[in-house]
């Protein structure tokens, strides 16, 4: 391909601690990259202005007579897409009935859209990732919190005011744990970072690989040493990464069942240790699914690291402009 076909998008990316931005080539390459604190209390007016310095710095690394797409803005939420304005968002307080997306629009002089983060992964796996051209596709993140996009039909599912894709509250294990919002039994409730740790902490014994990493404070567990103590035998660990395995492929069977995709992709902090598990998350995912349904569905983990929202947001520039 010759430089007179890429395509190029500014994309950002904001997100409860950091907002970064980046130009992004129809092939997926990254340049100019910057990157400030969010500073979410200061508002959203001065949140747009530092966005807008770091899209113009990244701009002026386009070679000469380059033709910008557009920008794309990949965003925590909650959000309302056509608008950009934000729905409490727990992690950005204060910006709650507010959006950016025309102030970003008249200082850089560019067509603006905004997504959701989580929806934005997906829309970059089926550019970017594995999936290269996947019309239906579901990303689950599994971090801090437990979250999901979607794309069906080739089209973002973002529902009725952007909110779609909280697949981190589906029951997965009624009776068990709660999540902060408080739903019995959740997905995010029993298989984020956090919950995976907390179950730890609460069958600490003292004893053990478990007991050595955390330093004989069961209140230091990460869902990271469960897993490393787990890889060293420590039967506790192990029943809990049993446990997380399960959890997980209940929330992903049920996803597989509803949505029929053609592939299932997981990123988030969580995936590092469950990818040393992935033929039995495999495995357990097909028997949580319809009969033909989970073994037909590729379940991958995330390539594209911490570059996926920059992506994200670059792909859903280069669609929304192709359908001005
Ligand atoms: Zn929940």
């Amino acid at each position: 391909m010759t430089n007179s076909t890429l395509q190029y998008a500014l994309a950002g990316d904001i997100g409860g601690t950091n907002i970064r931005a980046a130009l992004v080539d129809s092939e997926g390459r990254i340049t100019g990259r910057g990157s400030v604190d969010t500073l979410p209390e200061r508002g959203i007016d001065d949140a747009s202005e530092r966005l807008t310095r770091l899209l113009k710095a990244a701009q002026a690394t386009a070679p000469d007579g380059a033709e910008i797409a557009g920008i794309g803005v990949s965003t925590a939420g909650p959000i309302k897409p056509a608008t950009g304005t934000y729905n409490h968002p727990p992690n950005l307080p204060s910006w709650h009935g507010k959006s950016m997306k025309g102030s970003l629009s008249e200082s850089m002089g560019i067509p603006v859209w905004v997504g959701h983060d989580a929806t934005l992964a997906a829309l970059a796996e089926t550019r970017f990732g594995d999936h290269v051209g996947a019309e239906n596709l579901i990303y689950v993140t599994i971090s801090t919190g437990v979250g999901g996009g979607i794309i069906a039909n080739s089209e973002m599912v973002t529902g009725s005011s952007g909110g779609a894709g909280e697949v981190g509250h589906l029951a997965v294990r009624t009776g068990a744990y709660k999540c902060n919002v408080g739903c019995d039994g959740c997905f995010e409730g029993n298989a984020s970072g956090p919950a995976i740790a907390k179950i730890a902490m609460e069958r600490f014994t003292g004893e053990g690989p478990l007991a050595e990493l955390c330093g004989g404070d069961p209140s230091k567990i990460n869902s990271r040493m469960v897993f490393d103590a787990a890889d060293d035998g420590d039967p506790v660990a192990q029943g809990v990464v049993d446990l997380t395995i399960e959890n997980v492929s209940i929330g992903l069977g049920m996803l597989i069942n509803v949505f029929n995709p053609e592939a299932l992709v997981i990123g988030g902090g969580v995936v590092q240790g469950l990818q040393r598990h992935w033929e039995k998350l495999k495995a357990t995912t097909i028997k949580k699914s319809l009969p033909g349904y989970g073994s037909t569905t590729p379940l991958t983990a995330t390539r594209l690291g911490d570059d996926v929202s920059l992506l994200g947001a670059a792909q859903l520039a280069f669609r929304q402009s192709r359908r001005l």
